[in-house]
């Protein structure tokens, strides 16, 4: 036993009443808040104390009162994206449209037609809303949503080889991220993998080769966040869609990020090139998947386009239920695919971004920079406009650099603790920290965004 310092213990005698801390700070947030504040600042002087730290028995109101009313606000919260990474999926990757807002406010808002066909008077399919739209523009002959990409590999694979054999080549055994790896995914949905070629090239004798009576399924993975250069070959689509289609097996894409603009329309807005889903529903395959929220820039969703008979194969399998799509999810979605369908996808805030050109990005930096001047100057920090890259993101075109411009702060205390106070901000702000400073990328940062980071600097 540790002897008893007599000072320790007046500190220890002296820490003030939780229920007085809390008292201070009434009316500032709710009762509960203001208690369990209290008990924690309490609670870590008391643990300070008795560590042998020299802290002081005394705790501010102010510090109580912070703490409160941070307890009682949201935990998932509105940040500002100054890292430039257009689809950053820890930011929660694409930004809603307008329009998708307000299709959601208006679906939550009351009852809908969600399972509901108006024209017959009775129950409908929650697909049938979502479909007419993938149809049209992916020229697919069905479609279905599922709550996101791994859901609709999961249940696409157990609807069509569970218990089977599929085919992948070894190039595209790939790991998304966030434990997504096609080897896990096929054994959870009850195939057998059975790889073929090598990590560089793969031929079509090669999946020719494995083929027996226990296949079911040739599988084909879009090599989303990496690229492979050099000497390599793969099997193009319509070659292992025409080779599934003559062996009597289903073939399937899992394409990533679906982009719904055409190629045209892509170098127009001065995108990098990547198979639109047309391109790749017409090369033949049966059933082809890709994200809501990556280059579509929609809801977090699964969208499974194909041959009618796949999709109902899908769409009856018992994983379904698990899996369907809520009623503002699918709102959400709707109201993006109709931006495209309309020809109005530049009011889709990922694609607006993507698209930003670097003369506009420099001057929303200026005027930027011009805002914050005043505050940089008060808090000793130096500051200046500079040009850099930002990326896509999301798992999406990995070696895309887009030319941007960004607002740069450097300050004496370091650039990490400069970061963590904009992180701290009542609108936080999640900027990249590099060569000592901090950067804010204009091509994340929307114009009505700026006040909330001249907030948080000051
Ligand atoms: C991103 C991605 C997934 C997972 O999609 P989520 O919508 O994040 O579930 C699956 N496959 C590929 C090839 C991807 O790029």
């Amino acid at each position: 036993m540790t002897a008893i310092d007599p000072e320790q213990v007046a500190r220890l005698k002296a820490l003030p009443a939780v229920h007085v801390l809390a008292d201070a700070v009434d009316g500032v947030a709710p009762r509960w808040a203001a208690v369990e504040a209290a008990r924690r600042l309490v609670a870590e002087r008391r643990d300070a104390i008795r560590s042998g730290s020299a802290a002081a028995s005394t705790i501010g109101v102010d510090e109580v009162r912070q703490l409160a009313i941070a307890l009682a606000g949201p935990r998932l919260r509105r940040v500002v994206n100054a890292t430039g990474v257009v689809l950053h999926t820890n930011l929660g990757r694409a930004p809603l449209a307008a329009a998708a807002l307000a299709a959601v406010a208006e679906t939550a808002r009351g009852y809908t037609n969600l399972e509901y066909d108006l024209a017959a008077g009775q129950r409908g399919s929650r697909h049938a809303h979502a479909e007419e739209l993938l149809r049209a523009l992916t020229g697919a002959e069905a479609a279905c949503v599922v709550n996101n990409n791994a859901a609709a590999t999961v249940v696409a694979l157990s609807a069509l080889a569970g218990g089977h054999a599929v085919v992948v080549s070894r190039g595209e055994l790939v790991e998304i991220g966030g434990s997504f790896r096609i080897p896990d995914i096929l054994r959870a949905s009850g195939c057998a993998l059975v790889e073929v070629g090598t990590t560089n090239k793969t031929r079509l004798a090669d999946y020719e080769a494995v083929i027996d009576e226990g296949t079911a399924m040739l599988l084909k993975v879009h090599r989303s966040n990496f690229a492979m250069v050099g000497f390599t070959d793969e099997v193009s689509e319509r070659d292992l869609a025409a080779l599934a289609r003559a062996r009597g097996l289903v073939s399937m894409i899992d394409l990533g990020s679906g982009c719904l603009l055409s190629r045209e329309r892509q170098r127009a807005l001065g995108l990098p090139e990547e198979p639109p889903v047309t391109e790749v529903v017409a090369s033949g395959a049966d059933l082809v998947c890709f994200s809501g929220d990556k280059l579509l820039g929609g809801p977090q969703a699964g969208v499974l386009v194909g041959s009618a008979a796949a999709i109902a194969r899908v769409r009856s399998h018992p994983l379904m239920r698990a899996m369907r799509p809520d009623k503002l999810t699918l709102a959400a979605l709707c109201a993006t695919l109709a931006l495209y369908r309309d020809g109005r996808d530049a009011e889709v805030p990922a694609v607006a971004m993507m698209s930003a050109n670097a003369e506009a990005l420099r001057a929303r930096a200026d005027l930027l920079a011009a805002e914050l001047a005043g505050v940089a100057a008060a808090a000793g920090l130096e500051i200046a406009v500079e040009s850099c890259r930002s990326t896509v993101g999301g798992g999406a075109m990995p070696l895309a650099e887009l030319p941007s411009w960004a607002v740069t702060l450097r300050a004496t205390s370091g650039a990490d603790a400069l970061d963590a106070r904009l992180r701290a901000a009542a609108v936080p702000v999640i900027a990249r920290v590099e060569d000592g400073r901090v950067w804010l990328d204009l091509r994340t940062i929307a114009d009505v965004e700026r006040d909330d980071v001249v907030a948080a600097l000051r």
